[in-house]
């Protein structure tokens, strides 16, 4: 067991990546992998269809990656979305592009891309071992000497030419990713930068939400405001659920949320239900629709204006008896109407946990990995690849090209 060339920790997209490429490469691979089996993480991905990647210019990809994307830069000229596709189509996986150029495989089955990734391992010869979980790495004169990894209750040691590292984050830790590598990391001086969900539904002060639970909003602008000041905003489509928000533009702002109540900040976001039109154009429509329904209560006209599970709570927050007719409205209680449909706001107090996280901020700072090589800058022949680095991406196939592009990249520097 003494003599691998490279040896790889964690078998999820990074991992398989890392160990196939060096093997490809000549070098002797071992995959630890601490789960019974590999990929766990990447079979629930895109809700079980897997978005595999993002076929848009490196600079889209660039744009959604956090802190920097431009870590990335050698990766990414490397390794990118075409070589990835090609891999995954010579191993018979057919792919499709979707809406905002989302890549799926053509069967919507993340499990066919597991099957192609391992078909190519297997391909490559790569001793895998499973329920092995490694616990310490042993370095000596600031270089990688050996590893030692955990199975069956007992400890075993493998001495090691180079290490990649591919544990991944802390997210939906019940996959085997669940941030406990990163004390390893840490124990060889390495570090870790402050590890935080991101892509991850919020917590809102109240009832409100919960009231409003299961309402779905296609076409809503959500603005995230900190300190009374706005700081950025999203299109799209937004959920309400029993604790708050949730849905694709409320997991885009939550990085941002995250570290802003870190930072103690009051964090509101504020919902556009009109988004299409102006104060005015808005105000025309209910004066419209009021004079048009006089007879009308208000109850009833609100139909016109908003989903069903709106209205009662509209009616709460702007006191208007709901038998109220509609010409009886004041103008007073008209601009409030339009107040709440322009800027529905409601107070952030927390994020969900790391068990409902779609990806991790933080983990290995990319200040001590080297960009052109993916090698620490602290400890020689070990290397980092995928989710365990510092680095985060927005939905639409960009956190999984992160990962195959850092470990090929990886690969090739450690053979
Ligand atoms: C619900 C959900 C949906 C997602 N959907 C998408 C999507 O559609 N598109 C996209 O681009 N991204 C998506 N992501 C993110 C994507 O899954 C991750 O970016 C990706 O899996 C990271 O790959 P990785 O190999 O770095 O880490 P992981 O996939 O987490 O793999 C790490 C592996 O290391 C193993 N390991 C950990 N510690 C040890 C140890 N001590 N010893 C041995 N093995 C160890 C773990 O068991 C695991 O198998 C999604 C994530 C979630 C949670």
């Amino acid at each position: 067991m003494n003599n691998y060339d490279v040896i790889v920790v964690g078998a999820g997209p990074a991992g398989i990546i890392a160990a196939g490429r060096a093997a490809e490469l000549g070098a002797k691979v071992l995959l630890l992998e601490k789960k019974e089996r590999a990929g766990r993480k990447l079979l629930i991905t895109g809700k079980g269809r897997c978005n595999i990647t993002n076929k848009s210019y490196k600079s889209e990809h660039f744009k959604n990656i956090f802190p920097d994307g431009k870590f990335l830069k050698h990766a990414y000229s490397t390794f990118f979305v075409d070589d990835i596709l090609q891999l995954l189509e010579s191993h018979g996986l057919e792919t499709s592009v979707e809406r905002g150029s989302r890549v799926f495989p053509t069967s919507d089955n993340a499990g066919d891309v597991l099957k192609a990734l391992m078909s190519w391992l297997s391909e490559k010869k790569v001793d895998i071992r499973y329920k092995s979980k490694v616990t310490e790495i042993i370095t000596e004169n600031k270089a990688i000497s050996a590893l030692k990894f955990l199975y069956n209750s007992e400890i075993y040691e493998v001495s090691a030419k180079s290490v990649i590292v591919a544990a991944g984050g802390n997210s939906y830790p019940a996959t085997g990713s669940d941030g406990q590598f990163y004390k390893v990391i840490e124990n060889i001086g390495q570090k870790i930068e402050k590890v935080r969900p991101a892509l991850v539904p919020l917590n809102t002060e109240g009832d409100i939400a919960e009231k409003l639970m299961g309402l779905s909003l296609k076409n809503a602008n959500a603005s995230l405001w900190v300190g009374g000041k706005k700081i950025k905003e999203e299109f799209g489509e937004m959920l309400f659920t029993h604790f708050g928000l949730s849905g694709p533009i409320i997991l885009t702002l939550s990085r941002f949320v995250v570290d802003e109540l870190m930072k103690n900040n009051k964090v509101e976001i504020s919902i556009d239900l009109k988004p299409a039109l102006d104060d005015q154009k808005l105000d025309n429509r209910l004066v419209r629709d009021l004079n048009e329904n006089g007879k009308k209560q208000i109850a009833n006209v609100f139909k016109l204006w908003l989903p069903a599970k709106l209205i009662p709570v509209f009616l709460e927050l702007t006191k208007i008896d709901a038998s109220k007719e509609c010409h009886q409205i004041s103008a007073k209680e008209r601009k409030e109407i339009r107040v709440l449909m322009k800027d529905f706001r409601l107070n952030v107090t927390g994020s969900r946990s790391f068990k409902e996280a779609i990806i991790t901020a933080g983990g290995v700072s990319t200040k001590e990995i080297d960009s052109k090589t993916m090698e620490s800058k602290i400890v020689k022949n070990l290397f980092f690849a995928g989710e365990i680095i510092d680095l985060d991406a927005n939905t639409g196939g960009y956190n999984l090209q992160i990962a195959y592009s850092t470990a090929w990249l990886a690969a090739q520097s450690a053979v």
